[in-house]
This record gives C-alpha cells, structure tokens and sequence, in this order.
C-alpha cells in the first residue's frame, strides 16, 4: 500500500527549514511515499482545505538558497485544544497521511508527541461521530518524526538544530563590524543575543567575536557579578585595547532571578569606567537570510534520515527527532527531547547550575570554560625559562589560521612562555626569521582572513632540515606549534625523522590542522574548510541567479586538492546536480551518462543545471573539456559555461564554525605544548577533531591514516553523503511538472 507522509515547520522559523523540508520531500518521493505540504504550521494542519497541499518533486526547486520556510510557520492556539488535534486528526485521515514530520522547537516537538499518543482516540471519535464517511482503511497510527529547527540550539538530543550556523555567522559577523567602529571611537558595546533561555548563541557569538565578557542563563552568577566584569573590562583596557565588547544573551538573569537588561548594563559600564558605552540589540537579523552551507547540509542530511527511519520502522511506532550528535545520526525519542530540553530552564530557576549546563553538553562546557580562561588571561608578569615556543602556518593560508594563532600564543603567554612567530613558515624557520607577537596585536587578530604570520608552500630539503636545527639552537627554541595543511604535516614529519641525529630538532611540536581542502589525517574537520564552503555555496547561489530564458549548464571548478570534500559538500548545500570528485575520477562511461542525464534534466523543465568539479578530478578530463564535450553534444538545446572560483574560495574572514574550532584546537595546542614543555617530553602531536571531541594523536600515528600516494586519508567520512547528493538533484524522477533547480 502506497503510505502518505505530510510534513510542516512549525513555532519559529529558522534558516535551512527548506532545505530540510526538499529533502523529506524527494527522499520520501523516491521512495514512494505520496507527500504533503502543510502550510502555515499546526494551524494549517487544524484549517486543512488549502492549507493541506500535495508536494511533487519540482515544487521544493530552488529553495535551498532561502531563508525562512517556504511552508510558513506560526503558533496555534487551536492545535493545543483537543477539538483543533481532532479537526487536524482528521485531515490526516482522510488524505490516508499516517507519517507526519515536524521541523521546529521544543514547543512543536511535543505537539507532534501528544498528536500520535491521541491518535487511535481521535479516530475513533471521529468514526462514532461519522465524520470518517467511507474511507476504507484508516492508518492505525501515525508516525511522527521531529526535526530540530529553532537558532536557539535549546534542543537536547542533537549537538546543533537547523539555523544555528546561520545566526552564529550573522552574530560574529555584526560584532567585527561593531568592533571597527568601536576601535574607531574607543567605546565599548554591549551586544544582546537571541536565544531565550538558551546561552549557545551568546556564548559562541562572543568566542567567535573575540568579545571580553559574555552573561548567559546557564552560569551562576554571584551577587558581586558586575565587579567581575568591571575588572575583565579594566584589564583588558589596561592592557592596551581601549574597545571592548560584552555580549549578553536574551535570558540571562541576576543572581535573583530578574533578566538582565542591555541598558542596564550600558550603565554599570559608563559609571564604574567613565567610558562610552553604547548598546545593540541584535534582533530578529539574526534568523534572517539565506542558510550557511552547514545548516543546509545539516538539514539535509536530517531531512533524509527522517524519511529513512520511517521506511526503516516498519510496524514500530515511531515518536523520535533525528538529530546529529558527534557529526552521526541520532534518534532521541521526543518526549525526551521535550523533557530534557525544558529541564534546563527548571534547573535553571532552582538555581542547579552545573546540572543545567550538563544537560546542554559537553561541548557547551568546554566552550564556556574555555571562554572564561580567555576573559582570565594576561601576559604573565615573570616568563618562564629563556627559550620562546615558535608558531607557524603553513602552507596555503586557511582563514581561521589567526585565530588559532591568536589563542594559543595568548594561552602560552599567559602561562609565562615567550612566544615568536615564526615569518612565512618553513621559509622563516629556515632562515630565522621571527616576528614578535604582541598580546593587543593577537586580541585582533581572532577574525582576521588570511594569515598575518605569511604562508609559504615549501618541501624541506636535506640542507633546509639542517639550517631548520641551526636556527632552533641559535634561537634557543622550546617548542613549535605547526598550523596548516598536509605540506606542513610531511614537513613536521621530515623535522621528526631526523631527530635522532639533529638534536636540536629534538622539541615538543603540536600539529593543528587547517587547511580547506579538509585532507588530513586525525581529523574530520580541519580550519578554513567551513569559510571556503560557504565562500563557494555563496558564489554558487550568485550562478544560479543567473538563470534565464536559456537553458544553460555551469560547469564550476572548485578547490581541494586531492579530496572531494568542497565539491561534495558544496553540491549538497547547493543543489548541484554533479560532484566530480578525485576520490572517484572521470570515466568516458560516466560523461555518456551525463550527456543523457543532461537532456532529459532541461527536457523535464530544468532551467539551469550545475556540475561541480574537484581541481584534480581528473587528469585530462578537465573543466574545459567536459564543458566543451557538453556544448558540442547539446545540439544546441542547452549553453554550457563554466566558472574557475579559484582563490575567491580562500579569501575572506573565517566563519563562526572555523573561528570555534580554531579556539578550542587552538588552546588545546597550548595546553598540550606547555604539558610537554614542564614535563620534559619530546613528542610530535597532531591535534584532531572526530565526532565532536578534539583529539590528540602522535604524528607518526596519524600518518598512518594518510594514503601519501593519493594525498588524502584512507578513509573519508562525508563520502557516505555522496549518492544523497545526488539522488536529492536529480530531476524528477516522473517528469511530469515543469519546475526548475
Ligand atoms: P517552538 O516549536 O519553536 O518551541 P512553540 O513553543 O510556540 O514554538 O510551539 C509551536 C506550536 O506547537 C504551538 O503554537 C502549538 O500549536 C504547538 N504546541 C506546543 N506545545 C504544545 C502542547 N503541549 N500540546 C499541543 N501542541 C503544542
């Protein structure tokens, strides 16, 4: 029997709600279900009529660049009345609709819960009432599936919801421009976060943000809080950077239980410091506007779980969200979900701090301690021993690099270690070129592109290992931190194997991965990767804009070396039709196929279509040649362009994710660095994060996971999300309505 599924999203929109919604869409099309849009939330569930819609294939095209949700949203008084679940109730049933999946909050999670738990109740009334008429079979149950959609990421069972990203980026973003300003003026602003209860937003927007202070619900506050701030704020001034920024979250409260209020704050400021202090409440900018490439990857790859739980449950009934948890699919059954998340705020007001923050995770624990050393920290007043530690970067410059740099020499300083940078990378270590790094300076640093260190790609030779040894004895050297992509890790590997003679190569050496290619070893995510996603998904967007009465194909060449990870992501949070990837090369075979594929997309009402193409997917096939083999077998049916991005793909200030993950691996590096420099230990460590935890892993051992050959490791987590690609891009499959993406 064909099943019917209807989805909706519902309480607060948030950005990559489309996105989640076209893949339950074409993922349940393709696997037969009959599907059904239900407009305007719950209370489009309760009207029915119009608010109840058949979804085809076509109809969820080129939503993905959208903020918002194309279904629209609102709170329903009537879906919490027993008559308005019985009026929605029976909509279901009559459309035979017994799976229903719901993106949003706490609030529609447990609305979803309580609709299948009345179910059976519902229906039997309405059988007695007659109101059923001839239905024939009528579902037994329904099926409910929640999807995490809310920015406020208030939601337990899923590290991230859909629209978290976008808004951290909108914050981190508001608060460089408020910081030039408030450079310009030596103010200090007080910047109010969305989030209710919730202080992730906050939290993060200010590591992000390099913000001196951050309030939010979740820490307990003493009575004598705001001398607290007083102090981090004079110290940090006295250090020598007269703008400061406090970032507040919306539901951050007193001791007493009362919120805390921006102008409140602007006050404590003013008075205690004499300054000028001036305040911005962030607002509703901050769910707006298109998705980050994470949050349309993350929803997608929500979206297609849900519908394959629901083919997965077979008779089980079925009360779950799917969320991500450690980058894996995790089912939490809802009322959990609702239970847990609402504890929070119970935990809260009872004053159980630690519990509170314990149900928001781990990662939530760690950001704000690590948050609060940074707000702590300050150049020790005695340096340690005589010898700095040298930070580089190296390699092709990754945004997010100064950030990296930028924490640990201030976590090293403040420990009491002298730290250089280390100019241009190898070149530098070769020739003992060294800047000094100033704390102010680094301060400023946390959201700058590029690296202001200078990158350089360069194999050390025989002779460069030997003037390497040189200038570490020289400069009397303790420690190196290593930042950058796989030239640096074989150029640290090279310094490692010649330990055994060269002793003076013999110091403690962190590697931290960044690079945008993400093609290292140890890790699943390496810094610069997110910015140049979303650098290409943006670039991509602007293509499609494009489209007009011509049927044409982009053929866009983007970055990553020897790994298909910006080709694979970037056509997953796009809607690209085609990632050539180096992992899986170019077959003649595969360009036929593509040829057919081609026609039949623009003969079933594709106006545009896009292939993506990995730098090095193939040798000989390159991007000139598929593009001209496209034109030449179009006939005229189609145009064929192509696009290089090149380094636009490097370029700009690091987003909120790779500003994050250069923090945490970036105070991790110091930390390892200075274990090894009290104890006395020699090794070469390569910093990693898998699953959601950072790891530590001796270089030697890391390696191991590279194929040096292919210049990429050996196994490659997000392939697994390569035939959803392109299964969710395809043109549809019944090709019947006219549409396009
Ligand atoms: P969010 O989903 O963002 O938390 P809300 O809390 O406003 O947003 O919930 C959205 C909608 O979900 C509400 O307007 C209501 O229709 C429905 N809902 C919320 N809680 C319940 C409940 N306990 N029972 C039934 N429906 C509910």
């Amino acid at each position: 029997m064909e099943r019917s599924l209807a989805v909706l999203t519902s309480g607060g929109d948030a950005p990559g709600m489309n996105a989640a919604v076209r893949a339950v869409v074409r993922r349940a099309l393709d696997c037969g279900f009959k599907v059904y849009g239900i407009y305007n939330g719950y209370e489009g569930l309760v009207s029915g009529g119009e608010a109840i819609r058949p979804l085809g294939w076509n109809d969820v095209g080129g939503i993905l660049p959208r903020g918002g949700t194309f279904l629209g949203t609102a709170r329903s008084e009537r879906f919490r009345t027993l008559e308005g679940r019985r009026q929605a109730v029976r909509h279901l049933v009559t459309l035979g609709v017994d799976a229903l999946v719901v993106i949003g909050g706490d609030g529609s999670l447990m609305g979803a819960h309580v609709l299948a738990e009345e179910w059976p109740s519902h229906v039997e009334a309405l059988e007695k009432e007659g109101l059923l008429g001839e239905l024939g079979k009528v579902p037994p149950s329904l099926d409910v599936v929640g999807l995490p959609g809310s920015i406020d990421n208030d939601l337990y069972g899923t590290d991230m919801s859909i629209g978290v990203d976008t808004a951290l980026n909108h914050i981190v973003r508001a608060i460089d421009d408020l910081t030039s300003t408030a450079a310009s003026h030596q103010r200090t602003f007080v910047v109010e976060t969305m989030g209710r209860h919730c202080g992730y937003l906050a939290l993060m927007g200010a590591l992000g943000g390099g913000a001196s202070w951050v309030l939010v619900p979740e820490e307990e506050l003493d009575l004598r809080w705001h001398h607290k701030m007083i102090r981090a704020i004079e110290k940090a001034r006295a250090i020598g950077r007269p703008h400061q920024m406090v970032v507040v979250a919306e539901g951050a409260r007193h001791p007493d239980g009362l919120p805390i209020r921006t102008e409140e704050l602007k006050k404590i400021l003013a008075d205690r410091l004499g300054i000028d202090v001036r305040v911005t409440v962030l607002g509703h900018v901050q769910r707006g506007g298109a998705p980050s490439a994470f949050d349309r990857i993350l929803a997608t790859r929500l979206g297609v779980a849900a519908v394959d739980a629901l083919v997965q449950a077979g008779d089980r009934p079925l009360r779950h969200m799917i969320g991500l948890q450690k980058n894996r699919i995790h089912m939490t059954l809802l009322m959990e979900v609702v239970e847990k998340s609402q504890a929070v705020g119970q935990q809260i007001d009872q004053g159980a701090y630690r519990e509170a923050q314990r149900l928001r995770g781990e990662s939530f624990v760690r950001t704000l301690e690590l948050f609060k050393t940074l707000t702590r920290i300050e150049p020790a007043a005695a340096m340690q021993g005589n010898g700095p530690v040298a930070i580089l970067t190296g390699g092709a410059d990754a945004p997010g690099m100064n950030t990296a740099v930028s924490i640990a020499a201030r976590c090293l300083m403040n420990e009491g270690f002298p730290v250089v940078g280390v100019r241009d990378a190898f070149w530098g270590l070769i020739r003992g070129e060294f800047m000094m790094l100033e704390w102010n300076e680094l301060t400023s640093w946390v959201n700058r592109p590029s690296s202001e260190l200078g990158t350089v790609r360069h194999s050390l030779t025989e002779e460069d290992v030997q003037r390497v040894a040189e200038t570490i004895e020289k400069h009397n050297i303790r420690g190196l931190i290593a930042i950058g992509g796989l030239g640096t890790y074989m150029n640290v590997t090279t310094l490692m194997h010649h330990m055994p003679e060269l002793k003076a190569l013999a110091i403690p050496m962190v590697l931290v991965p960044a690079t945008i290619d993400n093609n290292l070893p140890g890790t699943e995510f390496t810094i610069g990767g997110d910015t140049a996603l979303n650098n290409i998904v943006q670039d991509l967007d602007k293509i499609r804009h494009t489209a007009g009465a011509t049927k044409r194909t982009f053929v866009v060449e983007v970055m990553g070396r020897q790994s298909g990870y910006l080709a694979l992501m970037a056509a997953l949070a796009s809607g690209a039709e085609k990632a050539y990837l180096p992992e899986k090369g170019i077959t003649l075979a595969e360009l036929n196929e593509d040829v057919a594929v081609l026609r039949a997309s623009f003969q079933c009402g594709k106006r545009m279509v896009l292939y993506l193409r990995n730098e090095n997917a193939s040798k000989h096939y390159t991007t000139d040649f598929i593009a001209r083999l496209l034109e030449e077998e179009s006939r005229g049916f189609y145009q064929v362009r192509t696009a290089i991005l090149g380094h636009l793909q490097r370029g700009g200030v690091p987003s909120a994710f790779d500003r994050i993950l250069a923090s945490r691996m970036g105070s991790a590096a110091a930390q390892q660095m200075s274990t090894m420099l009290r104890q006395d230990q020699k090794e070469v460590l390569a910093l990693g994060q898998k699953g959601g935890d950072l790891e530590v892993t001796p270089l030697q051992q890391v390696m191991e996971e590279m194929d040096v050959r292919e210049g990429r490791p050996k196994r490659q987590w997000f392939l697994e999300l390569s035939a959803m690609a392109e299964t969710l891009a395809k043109h549809a499959p019944a090709c019947s309505v006219a549409g396009s993406e």
